[in-house]
């Protein structure tokens, strides 16, 4: 398995526009970040979790010729703007693009995304199957994956686990019960906003404190705001094992 960090950004993305702070004048190619996202390659098959705004530059960015599914973690826009953009792969697979998301966040995309489920569609606009989640596991492809059902403030959310690897973003609380189902996954990618208290995503120190619960070999940490400081100094105060993400990192597994 290969995952791809498409992107590691929050809402907003960091630089934010018009801000003039450290971190979003920083020449660090890793202080850029797209909004969080992540590509995995599995068996020859090809997923996204999450489509956010910034989804055609990162798939572009990878040279991703094959997606054979997107999984969505929840309706946010920064998670899910980009769903237009997979009428790309439309045109060259001829096929129709399956999605996977909880009932709301398949509700709220034909809301927002009405002319894809419009009765007479408009020639060369996206074709997409949906495909609804209960918390329990599913298989794409062929290719057993298990929801892990997190908070995000008030709304549910879901995390996915595919084999050893366990993706969680957009949470501030996760259940010792859900979290049962990410003890010994190989690598985790976690949400880490920012050092302030939020209402609806960890702190540093939260996820720093969930990675250790897990005890992941790797974990890498995504949707960071630009409050959260220069890559390279956030870095050294981590663990050995906890690293930032950044866009464009790959791991193996
Ligand atoms: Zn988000
Ligand atoms: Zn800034
Ligand atoms: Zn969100």
């Amino acid at each position: 398995m290969v995952i791809t960090l498409l992107g590691t950004g929050t809402s907003s993305g960091v630089p934010l526009i018009g801000c003039l702070c450290d971190v979003c004048r920083s020449v660090d190619f890793r202080d850029k970040r797209l909004r969080t996202s992540a590509h995995i390659s599995v068996d020859g098959r090809s997923f996204v979790i999450d489509t956010g705004p910034d989804f055609r530059q990162q798939v572009l960015r990878l040279n991703l010729l094959q997606l054979d599914a997107v999984l969505f973690t929840h309706e946010h826009k920064d998670h899910t703007a980009g769903l237009d953009e997979v009428r790309a792969y439309n045109f060259r697979s001829g096929q129709d693009m399956p999605i996977y998301g909880r009932p709301t966040v398949l509700a709220q995309l034909q809301r927002e995304f009405a002319y894809i489920f419009a009765e007479h569609k408009y020639p060369g606009t996206p074709h997409v199957v949906l495909n609804e989640l209960r918390n329990e596991p599913f298989e794409v492809c062929g290719i057993p994956i298990t929801p892990i059902e997190v908070m995000h403030h008030k709304l549910p959310v879901f995390g996915y686990r595919i084999g050893d690897f366990t993706y969680l973003t957009d949470l501030n609380y996760i259940s010792d019960e859900e979290l049962e189902k990410v003890k010994g996954t190989k690598v985790l990618v976690v949400d880490a906003l920012q050092r302030q208290a939020h209402i609806s995503h960890f702190t540093l120190d939260q996820a720093v404190a969930l990675a250790q619960r897990v005890n992941a070999d790797r974990t890498y940490f995504v949707h960071i705001s630009h409050k959260l400081g220069l890559h390279n100094d956030v870095e050294k105060e981590l663990p050995a094992t906890i690293r930032l993400g950044y866009d464009g990192l790959q791991i193996q597994l």
